[in-house]
């Protein structure tokens, strides 16, 4: 079976799901055994829940209705057929990749770009090896565009998804420190993210560039097509505005109030604005999208409890999003205690970066700063430093904060949306 066979049986599914529990009727279920899972037992269940077909690896299957399809690789072959369905779409693919804020921006763009077109876009944060060719395959006819994360964490990733999605247009949220240990540094993030520049350099793609970044400038300073914003020579030029620890944009005397807060948003905010700009979308509708994004997603999301004001920023953190959070929540009215959690896959340079984040919350004058997890233990002494979240908990059961705000911010691994519920 390749995939120019099995292409017309692509089209004629519902969807394409590799989570066996997930399965509707007419789905096509791509069986990846796992350590607790076999694909044979995974395999039977998709067609008693009125699976389409199945792909697998192993042969040994029972076939009464044949609908299972034997391949050597479930995952090559599910890059394969999105990389096919990919060659046949008309539509223009927006590609987003970058250390922080890729979910957020793209939840944006398409909050922005729905106003005027049936915009596909990533779900959740679907954005690596498997993700991409997911989303891709989630593009239907009646889809006038499309929006794909792509996220990395080594190099040759990203050039690697841009074979998958093949972006029309390309845009690198920013360029910090993340994922250090596999990029081996930030000049090697620098130029693992840039492989997507480089895919649309090659093929003559458009590039988003935030003029306000001198990495962006320099990278694609000899670039033809480009669409730019954040300086006084830039295609769409937007003033920062912000009002109760929200943050929004000024678009020619008109503003666009979000929900979301930080001041790194207005980056994201902009990237949106400036594609919905050059797809003719209207301000008007713009500043309508830009107001009833609500972020759910713990991702500089403001939630309102009693009397306190939480940030919750606990979905990720590395060393830029961590000093970009805090230098925002130090701006809250009131009293602040911050929570936050290891920032993981630091490599050689953990240990420094976490106590360079303790000096800065040090410096910036937090009425109270809690730890968790086992290198901030190792770099802060002080009582209010826990291993994880249990031993906050148990500390929160006994002493309540004080303060009016709190921020919560830590790595995914860390998990300190386990105690919002004891603040
Ligand atoms: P992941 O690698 O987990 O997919 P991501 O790049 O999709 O992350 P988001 O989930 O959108 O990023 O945001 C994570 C956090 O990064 C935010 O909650 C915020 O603290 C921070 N952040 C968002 N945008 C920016 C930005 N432009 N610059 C710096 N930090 C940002
Ligand atoms: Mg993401």
């Amino acid at each position: 079976m390749n995939t120019e066979q099995f292409y017309p049986l692509f089209l004629q599914a519902a969807n394409v799901v590799i989570d066996s529990r997930k399965i509707e009727k007419n789905d096509i279920f791509f069986a990846f055994s796992g350590e607790n899972f076999n694909a044979a037992t995974l395999s039977e269940q998709a067609i008693d829940r009125g699976a389409f077909a199945v792909i697998v690896e192993d042969k040994d299957y029972e076939d009464p209705k044949n609908n299972i399809f034997y391949v050597p690789s479930t995952l090559a072959f599910l890059q394969e057929l999105a990389i096919y369905h990919r060659q046949k779409l008309q539509i223009p693919v927006i590609g987003l990749t970058g250390s922080n804020g890729k979910t957020t921006t793209k939840e944006i763009i398409h909050a922005v770009l729905s106003e005027k077109f049936n915009v596909q876009y990533t779900r959740g944060n679907l954005n690596n090896h498997i993700g991409v060719p997911l989303t891709i395959l989630s593009i239907k006819t009646e889809h006038e565009m499309a929006v794909v994360e792509m996220g990395a964490n080594h190099q040759k990733e990203i050039e690697f998804l841009c074979t998958i999605s093949k972006p029309d247009i390309g845009y690198i949220t920013n360029f910090g420190k993340a994922h250090l240990e596999g990029f081996g540094g930030v000049e090697g993030v620098i130029k693992g993210k840039s492989e997507l520049y480089d895919y649309l350099k090659n093929n003559g793609r458009t590039i988003l560039v935030n003029a306000n970044d001198p990495i962006q400038l320099e990278k694609t300073k000899d670039y033809l097509q480009k669409i730019t914003f954040g300086n006084a020579e830039s295609d769409y030029q937007f003033e920062l505005f912000s009002e109760q620890n929200f943050v929004g944009l000024i678009y020619k005397n008109e503003k666009a109030v979000s929900k979301l807060t930080g001041e790194y948003n207005f980056t994201n905010l902009c990237a949106a604005a400036s594609l919905g700009l050059y797809f003719g979308i209207n301000f008007d509708k713009i500043i309508q999208a830009i107001e009833n994004y609500t972020p759910t997603n713990m991702r500089s999301q403001i939630v309102e409890k009693g009397n306190k004001t939480l940030v919750l920023d606990t979905y990720n953190a590395n060393p830029s999003s961590m000093a970009a959070s805090l230098k925002n929540f130090i701006t809250f009215e009131g009293s602040k205690t911050i929570i936050i959690g290891d920032m993981l896959e630091l490599g050689d340079e953990s240990e420094r970066e976490h106590l360079a984040i303790l000096k800065l919350a040090q410096d910036l004058g937090f009425d109270e700063i809690i730890t968790v997890g086992k290198i901030f233990r190792k770099v802060n002494r002080s009582p209010l430093s826990f291993e994880g979240t249990a031993a906050l908990t148990e500390y929160l059961k006994a002493n309540k904060i004080s303060s009016k705000n709190v921020l919560l911010k830590g790595s995914r691994g860390v998990a300190l949306e386990n105690v919002i519920e004891f603040i």
